[in-house]
């Protein structure tokens, strides 16, 4: 396959993506939630469209956590160690970063990431695990979101400033566009500053070079939840930073309210700025009404989330899905027979992994519930257990249920850990009723089994808090429907009936727990559950719709195509 068409006739310099997570391998813990699995699929259809990218990140080489969970649902971590030196390929060029008035000496690990027609994305992991730094350093970039805030911002450092250095060592003289996943990497825009200004000849920045650094940068924020987004006291910028530096960042009005904020930071100093699903955006513009900020909705890569028994399917009725997922709009030509059976399959798949897991044997013909994701507390996982009576009404009357759980609390998120809790001490309540399992460890591997193997998937945020949300989407490609609050992608996604049921009836209004609590078990009883166990043709028909209507356009080729044309392609012919 050619290159994507960029506009240029010459090899286009390519894309540098930073992102402080990537979820590339469920064995490398090397993110937390959706934003590094995002990251991946970015990164994943950027090699199928063959578009030009180089990612920059760190290795974590203590990764994320391991979460344990007792039988009162209280969790525990455990760091989640693994080999970079046996799936990552060492790279000569070293380069330095300056931090708290230390030389740094970094290294990188390079991981290919190859699409269908061949096109490789590489992947930088920035590491600092070198003889000639301190102890102290040489940790630097082993925990993913680990220790304190100096520990946080001096890894900041290393990914955005360090970052840029080592794709000058790595003889990337230039880049078409830097892009942004959320603010951790946004001093990358001072090592622009300074790059360009040493260039010039002059001391500091001046209008000239900010305005150069603005042409090149776009940023995407990820989160409306104000405690999504870095922030750190002028005190401990100035320790790290140093006085000058400080003093530049000020100068170009990145510190908000006495603090440094990264997405000030990364909002006024980039071209392109975009919120991650239509009503994100506008949320976005609400709370930052000086910067025209965009909507690109997220996707997911299809060659990743759609299961074996799907693909299969995809393969034998639209061969042309895998390099381009429009086709999969052809999916409604697919017999509602395969589509259950290919679900059947998916389905003994995960009940498998929940005997082996947990010890629990779940009824492959029992209508499944799923939810699955960090546990925050907007994402109100306690929501479809608030009312235990009713649960169990529903379940006599409309026939029975079983629920899979599964999601890690950061380990200083005392709320998201309590919400954990809750839901498993709520699930003994039910369970002579209706079996819940909450799985321990959930990951890539796990959400790839829970996502395709329920037969509904259930998502409760806090309007207007979900900024778009992609488990839902992962579904959708394995013909699972989805029963949610409307926020996020689902306001574009939702069809009441056709690709799944909403939550609640408008988007625009805020959350009221009582009333889509009701609303929630009302769809359940009066409409899913009959579906379900009475009709399961017109049940198949919302799972052909799923995939088709949904299918086609929540996925990551159509995400990254509007990154090209939207984002990147603007500075296309300044190279
Ligand atoms: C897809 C995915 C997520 C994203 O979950 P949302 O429901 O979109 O918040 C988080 N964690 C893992 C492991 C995933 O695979």
């Amino acid at each position: 396959m050619s290159d994507y068409h960029s506009g240029t006739q010459q090899a286009p310099s390519p894309i540098a993506y930073f992102t402080m997570e990537a979820g590339i391998d469920p064995g490398m813990p090397t993110y937390s939630g959706g934003l590094g699995v995002l990251a991946g699929d970015t990164l994943r259809a950027a090699a199928d469209l063959g578009v030009p990218m180089v990612a920059v990140t760190l290795l974590h080489r203590k990764g994320y956590f391991r979460q344990h969970l007792d039988a009162s649902g209280s969790q525990s971590e455990s760091p989640s160690e693994w080999s970079p030196e046996q799936v990552l390929i060492p790279v000569e060029p070293r380069a330095t970063v300056a931090v708290e008035g230390r030389t740094v000496a970094l290294r990188t690990w390079r991981y290919d990431v190859k699409g269908i027609g061949g096109h490789v994305v590489p992947i930088f992991f920035l590491d600092t695990s070198l003889p000639e730094n301190s102890n102290w350093d040489r940790e630097l970039t082993d925990h993913l979101y680990g220790r304190d805030d100096h520990y946080r911002l001096c890894q900041e450092v290393v990914l955005g400033m360090g970052g840029v250095a080592m794709l000058r060592a790595l003889g990337y003289v230039e880049m078409q566009s830097y892009h942004m996943n959320e603010g951790h990497s946004a001093l990358l825009t001072l090592a622009l500053l300074e790059e360009y200004s040493r260039k010039a000849g002059r001391p500091a920045p001046t209008g000239v070079e900010t305005e150069a650094v603005r042409y090149r940068c776009v940023f995407t924020t990820h989160t409306p939840v104000p405690a999504g987004h870095d922030k750190f006291s002028l005190d401990l910028a100035r320790q790290v930073l140093g006085e000058k530096r400080v003093d530049t960042l000020i100068s170009a009005e990145c510190c908000a309210d006495g603090m440094l904020n990264m997405t000030h930071l990364a909002l006024s100093l980039s071209r392109y700025v975009n919120g991650v699903a239509m009503r994100h955006g506008q949320i976005s513009r609400d709370m930052y009404p000086t910067y025209p900020v965009n909507s690109i909705t997220n996707g997911v890569h299809a060659g990743t989330w759609a299961a074996a028994s799907f693909q299969r399917l995809y393969d034998s009725y639209i061969p042309e899905w895998r390099r381009d997922y429009n086709y999969l709009r052809y999916a409604i030509t697919i017999q509602r027979d395969e589509i259950r059976q290919a679900h059947a399959e998916a389905k003994r798949n995960l009940l498998a992994e929940v005997e082996r897991r947990a010890g629990v044997r779940l009824d492959q013909s029992v209508m499944t519930l799923g939810f699955a994701r960090r546990a925050s507390t907007y994402k109100r996982a306690d929501l479809l257990l608030s009312n235990p009576d009713r649960l169990r009404r529903i379940v006599r009357q409309a026939g029975p249920l079983q629920i899979i759980y599964g999601g890690k609390a950061h380990p200083r998120d005392e709320g998201g850990k309590d919400l954990i809790r809750r839901v498993v001490q709520a699930a003994a309540t039910v369970k002579d009723q209706i079996p819940i399992v909450y799985l321990e460890d959930y990951d890539m591997a796990l959400g790839h089994l829970v996502s395709s193997g329920v037969d509904l998937w259930v998502n409760t945020p806090q309007k207007p808090q979900e900024a778009s949300g992609t488990s839902g989407m992962k579904a959708a490609l394995n013909g699972v429907p989805s029963l949610s609050v409307l926020d996020g992608w689902w306001i574009e996604g939702h069809l009441e009936g056709v690709t799944g049921w909403s939550i609640g009836d408008s988007w625009r209004t805020a959350s009221d727990s009582a009333i889509e609590a009701t609303s929630l078990y009302d769809k359940l009883e009066y409409l899913i559950l009959p579906t379900f166990y009475k009709r399961p043709d017109a049940f198949a028909e919302i799972m052909r719709y799923a995939i088709a209507l949904n299918g086609s356009f929540f996925n990551a080729q159509r995400m990254v195509d509007q990154y090209v044309k939207n984002a990147y392609l603007h500075s296309a012919d300044d190279v």
